[in-house]
């Protein structure tokens, strides 16, 4: 029962580690909701990573030198191939409702491994109304 099942899904916990998935991620990969900060953008994206929401992941990086259906293509095979365990934030620095830049400091768990990563955030058009972006990685740790 395709329903039941998406409902239920939702009532699990996020993948993020923040809450249920319906009050913590869901509403920022439907579109209902913005990320206010660097970190919320940064859950929801490890979220949308875990539960392949490859469109959401697509519109919160912006590449305009790469051609979109094979980033997609990338996102679909990386979310396939990667189990995702859980995300801790380390540090964050900035992003926050005033800021227009931050970066944040996690380590994602998955199934064979870690990743550690500085990550830049930066908002749309450099303007407090624009919406947050993850721009690039600063300093990575395998
Ligand atoms: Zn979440």
């Amino acid at each position: 029962m395709p329903g039941g099942f998406s409902a239920s899904a939702d009532a699990r916990p996020c993948p993020c580690g923040a809450g249920v998935y319906r009050h913590c991620c869901a509403p920022l990969h439907r579109g209902l909701k913005r990320a206010e900060t660097a970190e919320q953008l940064m859950r929801s994206r490890y979220s949308a990573f875990a539960r392949a929401e490859v469109g959401y992941l697509l519109s919160t990086h912006p590449e305009p030198d790469r051609d979109d259906k094979i980033r997609r293509a990338e996102l679909v095979r990386s979310c396939r191939q990667t189990r995702w365990l859980g995300l801790t934030i380390r540090e964050v620095c900035g992003g926050g409702s005033d800021d227009l830049e931050g970066t944040v400091v996690f380590e994602a768990r998955y199934r064979g491994g870690a990743l550690k990563e500085t990550s830049l955030f930066q908002r749309r058009n450099g303007s407090l109304s624009g919406d947050w972006l993850y721009i690039r990685a600063v300093a990575l740790e395998a």
